[in-house]
């Protein structure tokens, strides 16, 4: 847990959000600003700043985040598929530094990498 970080307050209920998800170790919610119909992060409520600060002792976790991630997807109506997005430090344009999987859908997604 950390006082100062936005994602620790909203996983403990001191900041609104629209919930999509809880339980024990993990929180999701829809991002303020989406870049798709459907745009939702899912976090650990472990305060980690990104997933340069993980290492061996967090497999377990990130491996649930990644199996969730599928099945809140499917239950947000993203049939098709969608995208999975962890930015990671300022280089990786990561903004909030509480680790996070942005999970969006439902529009159209364009190419990640453009070779244009
Ligand atoms: P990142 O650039 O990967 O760190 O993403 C941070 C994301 O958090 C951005 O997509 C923001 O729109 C989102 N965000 C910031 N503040 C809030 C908030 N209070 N509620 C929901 N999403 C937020
Ligand atoms: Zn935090």
């Amino acid at each position: 847990m950390s006082d100062n970080c936005i994602f620790c307050k909203i996983a403990r209920g001191e900041i609104p959000c629209k919930k999509v998800y809880e339980d024990d170790e993990l929180f999701a919610f829809h991002d303020i600003n989406p870049v798709a119909p459907v745009h939702f992060m899912l976090i650990p409520k472990q305060h980690i700043a990104s997933l340069k600060e993980t290492d061996a002792s967090h497999a377990a976790l990130l491996g649930k985040m990644l199996l969730l991630a599928p099945k809140l997807a499917q239950e947000q109506g993203l049939d098709n598929g969608f995208r999975t997005v962890i930015n990671t430090g300022k280089g990786g344009g990561q903004e909030v530094f509480h680790l996070h999987i942005h999970i969006i859908g439902g529009g159209n997604i364009p190419p990640m990498v453009r070779r244009d």
